[in-house]
């Protein structure tokens, strides 16, 4: 696994992974759960891929993100999960929060 970004938040973080999921990199979010967890040290939310041969391939998904490319290219609608109620980016399948799949 290698790590490809530190996230700002836990919805920065899965926005990141739903992109290199859109380009076919498996990639996982760690430490989203600790965040903002009460008494704890803050943890930044990291994003691994798990695939090494497709980090530069990720960087550039990276890269694009923070130009503000990728959104673009990738932004939708929002939608709110109908579980949680949570408000999520368009290009999310399933709600980050509690899982449960977009209508
Ligand atoms: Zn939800």
């Amino acid at each position: 696994m290698r790590l490809v970004y530190t996230a700002k938040h836990p919805t920065e973080a899965h926005l990141i992974r739903g992109m290199l999921k859109a380009e076919g990199i498996r990639a996982e979010v760690k430490g989203d759960q600790l965040y903002g967890a009460f008494g704890e040290l803050p943890v930044l939310p990291t994003v691994w891929i798990l695939d090494d041969m497709l980090a530069a391939q990720a960087e550039r998904v990276v890269i694009d993100f923070l130009h503000g490319t990728a959104a673009r290219k990738y932004g939708h609608e929002r939608w709110t999960c109908a579980n949680c109620g949570e408000t999520l980016e368009g290009q999310f399948t399933e709600c980050w929060k509690c899982g449960a799949a977009r209508d």
